[in-house]
């Protein structure tokens, strides 16, 4: 078992070993089955017509249904075709974490396995990051996807664009193209919450582009996302981009402390006149309520961050290998 935590020195016997290739085509698995043998068809028509050379990485992700198995069969048959075997289930973020460092390509290539994004696109992507780019995003034209994720991505662009002062429509499409050297420094990054379209968004300041792509509907099976998993991957985007939670909290706690503070003097004063009947101990149970939710909303702001800052310190890997199909020549 091979444990991958920091990334791979060129030339080692460990991710990156091997020649390189023009191209790596990085696909995240997780319990896609019924997708990998369409997939893998596309993929093979159209980057044999594109003519330059390629390798096919699949890093299945702790799937428990049989598409380790249908990867390996792939490995046997194409020498082109390499899959890392996680222990277990570690998302799709430590997924592509991987791809990023197993992959040999000049170009790395990300694409989902449920042929969402049309594979026959992939040309024009590494045409356009040809032109000089660090990153070419498929921009999804004609979305399809619930309504809940739709609103929930143009939330997160509105979010990106706060923080990095960025604006890229679509950055979270997952379909994109990256230049080598990009990649090289995405992969001195070795936080343990990753966030990939909020990492490329910000470092390649400048230096992106983008190519409509259409959306399909999900070949089969259904999406991976829970409403948990979303939810953690939006924490992991604000968490490491800035500590603005952080002041804001700051910022509520003294308002309403101060504000509190002002009103119970202004009620003692009018009491004290006799100008206003006396409710004190409703307003203190309110008040007390009020202040206490404030509280533990102030405290789980922190413990977000601090829980971040355990993780990094306890040096845990950010997916564990279980198995990797290479070949020998390689
Ligand atoms: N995926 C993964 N690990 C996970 C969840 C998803 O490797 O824990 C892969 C999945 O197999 C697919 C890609 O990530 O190739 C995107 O997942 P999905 O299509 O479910 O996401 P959506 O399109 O709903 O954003
Ligand atoms: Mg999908």
């Amino acid at each position: 078992m091979t444990v991958a935590n920091r990334p791979p020195t060129s030339g080692s016997t460990g991710p990156g070993k091997g020649p390189a290739k023009e191209l790596t085509v990085l696909v995240p698995v997780f319990n896609e089955e019924d997708n990998i043998g369409f997939l893998y068809e596309r993929l093979i028509n159209t980057l044999d017509a594109y003519g330059k050379s390629f390798e096919l990485l699949f890093i299945e992700d702790g799937s428990v249904d049989r598409s380790f198995e249908k990867l390996a069969a792939l490995h046997r048959a194409d020498a082109r075709v390499r899959v890392v075997r996680f222990a277990r289930n570690f998302g799709q973020q430590m997924a592509i974490s991987a791809g990023l460092q197993y992959g040999r390509g000049e170009v790395i290539v990300l694409i989902d396995a449920d042929l969402q994004a049309p594979p026959e696109e992939i040309p024009r992507l590494v045409d356009k990051l040809a032109e000089g780019y660090d990153i070419v995003y498929g921009v999804r034209k004609g979305r399809i996807d619930s309504l809940l994720r739709r609103v929930g991505s143009w939330g997160m662009s509105h979010l990106l664009y706060r923080i990095t002062g960025i604006d890229i429509p679509d950055s979270a499409s997952g379909f994109t193209a990256l230049d080598r050297r990009f990649v090289e420094n995405i992969n001195l990054y070795s936080d343990k919450s990753k966030y990939f379209s909020g990492l490329f968004a910000w470092l390649s300041y400048g230096r992106w582009a983008t190519v409509d792509i259409r959306h399909a509907a999900r070949h089969s099976g259904e999406s991976k996302y829970t409403i948990a998993k979303l939810v953690s991957l939006t924490l992991n985007f604000v968490c490491n981009f800035t500590v603005m939670p952080l002041r804001f909290s700051l910022f509520v706690g003294a308002v309403l402390a101060g504000a509190s503070l002002a009103t119970a003097a202004g009620w003692a004063f009018a009491g004290a006149l006799g100008m206003a009947p006396f409710h004190a101990l409703g307003f203190l149970a309110l008040a007390i309520v009020f202040l206490a939710g404030i509280q533990l909303a102030a405290m789980g702001v922190l413990g977000e961050y601090i829980g971040r800052i355990y993780r990094e310190v306890r040096e845990q890997p950010l997916f564990v290998v279980r198995e990797q199909l290479d070949h020998p020549e390689d």
